[in-house]
């Protein structure tokens, strides 16, 4: 779960994982806060209104960096149309995903650390994780769909 930071903490986040605190990715941070399981292009259409002529290409950049510096997450969602990203979280969430709208949300998970799942036969290959993605109809779909 993640909640709009100041952006002190932004700051000393990038400090923590060896980064230079930027403008640019002070502003990409706190994208990222306000809008967990964001595209790149979605990012870079927030940092522009508060970094003016901001260029995709240097969002996808700092986002890089983020993800390599383990600050920011990579979310992996089948038939998603591009790279998902959020702030790194160590509980091993889950996401459940809407079919219809692709709405996205966080899921605790019940067991609280990876992997949460064992194969039943795991070929010989040591499990790290488990990723669960619950596909689901979110309400205002189900309620918008001809019965
Ligand atoms: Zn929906
Ligand atoms: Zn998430
Ligand atoms: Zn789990």
């Amino acid at each position: 779960m993640t909640t709009m930071a100041p952006p002190a903490e932004q700051a000393d986040a990038l400090r923590r994982a060896g980064l230079r605190v930027t403008a640019q990715r002070v502003a990409v941070l706190e994208s990222l806060a306000a809008h967990p399981h964001a595209a790149v292009d979605a990012l870079h259409a927030d940092v522009l209104e508060r970094i003016p002529g901001i260029a995709l290409q240097t969002v996808h950049g700092v986002v890089n960096d983020l993800t390599a510096a383990g600050i920011a997450q990579r979310v992996s969602l089948p038939g998603a149309p591009s790279a998902l990203y959020e702030i790194a979280a160590r509980d091993n969430h889950h996401h459940i995903q809407c079919v219809e709208c692709g709405r996205v949300e966080d899921v605790p998970c019940a067991v609280g650390e990876a992997p949460c799942l064992q194969p039943s036969h795991g070929h010989g290959m040591r499990v790290i994780e488990a990723t669960v993605t619950f596909r689901a109809i979110c309400s205002d779909c189900e309620r918008n769909s001809p019965a």
